[in-house]
């Protein structure tokens, strides 16, 4: 038989979300077969919140080695993000809670014109916090996250790739709501067809097709964001699929500087609000990973101090703290990985195709 069901642990809302949503397709898997439980319905009501099953319809079709392959390696069940955590950003940030995460949570009163969009683009620089979103958007609307690099899919799933999409948005669907996040998605919705192989050429396809069944179904609670920092490479057909665009741009000066608090604020330092304020004047055209790559590098600065014999034997609170002579030699080091080329071509994007700003 084909019926089968499939259950494991994971985070414990979901089980709870899921049984308030109706979305635990009981009657159509009859016989329902846990490995925890002996499968008794009158049991199943007292099971525990850990439980996660996936038991949908649309799962029969999927072969089981590829949902637990999503499960393992796609499904992110990392910390939670709040929004407090990402730098900057404002304008995004509201786009974001206004068009998706409101919807997500009250999709009774965003129907109709409302209808929020399914697919998102985060465009811009590497390390500007596009990840970052798409985790603090599924944590936000409580949603179960899978999170994939387009190459993997292309690389790691040679021949089988489009199975893999068909099986990736197949088990989002049976767990929803959900956020499917697709990094380096340029690659694999690039518009250089005549040098594609066919069987980029075919999940791609599957992709576009994935895209508009999640776009047609207004029950549906599957958001699907793809980030790139290669924008130019999509063509029309990907583009149209992706009714927000939204430009995630190097942080600004009032962003590095929260940023810097942020990273600073578990460290011993003796940095002042004057230092801080220097170090976010000279560290323009920083991505925010740079500057996060920054502070690691400062951070050695009291550590290269130390004589190689002391090192065995110094208690860790006789460490020296952070002081800004550690930033100003990391600056020598660590320098802005995004260059002004770059961002004339994002900006110009934006202008043609992105939204807002
Ligand atoms: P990408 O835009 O390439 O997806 P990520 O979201 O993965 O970048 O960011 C990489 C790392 O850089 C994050 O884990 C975080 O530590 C830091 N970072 C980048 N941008 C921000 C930001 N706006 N706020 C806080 N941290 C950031």
């Amino acid at each position: 038989s084909n019926d089968y069901a499939y259950s494991y642990s994971s985070r414990g809302n979901v089980a709870q979300k899921q049984r308030k949503l109706g979305l635990r397709s009981r009657g159509v898997n009859k016989k329902f077969v846990s490995p925890l439980l002996s499968g008794n319905e009158s049991e199943e009501i007292n099971k525990s919140e850990e439980d996660w099953v996936v038991s949908n319809e649309n799962l029969q079709n999927i072969d089981p080695k590829m949902i637990e392959m999503i499960r393992s390696e796609i499904i992110d069940t990392g910390t939670s993000i709040d929004w407090d955590d990402i730098a900057g950003l404002n304008f995004a940030k509201a786009a974001i809670q206004e068009s998706v995460i409101w919807p997500m949570l009250r999709p009774d009163i965003f129907t109709g014109l409302r209808r929020p969009p399914r697919g998102i683009l985060l465009f811009g620089p590497p390390g500007t916090g596009k990840t970052l979103i798409g985790r603090c958007v599924a944590s936000q609307s409580k949603s179960t996250f899978f999170s994939i690099s387009a190459s993997s899919l292309t690389s790691k799933w040679i021949g089988d790739g489009e199975k893999m999409v068909r099986a990736l948005f197949a088990v989002a669907r049976s767990q929803q709501p959900a956020v499917i996040f697709i990094d380096e998605i340029d690659s694999l919705l690039s518009q250089r067809s005549d040098t594609e192989h066919e069987s980029s050429r075919r999940i791609k396809t599957e992709f576009l097709v994935q895209l508009d069944g999640a776009s047609t179904n207004s029950e549906e609670r599957v958001l699907f964001f793809g980030a790139t920092n290669r924008p130019q490479e999509l063509d029309e057909a990907a583009r149209r699929r992706f009714a927000k665009r939204l430009y995630i741009p190097l942080p600004e000066y009032e962003a590095r500087l929260e940023l810097l608090k942020k990273l600073m604020s578990g460290e011993r330092h003796s940095l002042s609000q004057d230092d801080f304020e220097e170090i976010a004047r000279l560290s323009e055209g920083y991505s925010g990973a740079d500057v996060k790559g920054l502070c690691s590098e400062a951070s050695l600065g009291p550590i290269r101090s130390i004589s190689m014999e002391l090192i065995h034997k110094i208690q860790a609170e006789d460490v020296r703290p952070l002081m800004i002579e550690d930033f100003k030699s990391a600056f020598q080091r660590v320098k802005s990985s995004v260059s002004s080329e770059d961002l004339k071509q994002y900006v110009q994007w934006n202008k043609d195709f992105g939204c807002g700003f």
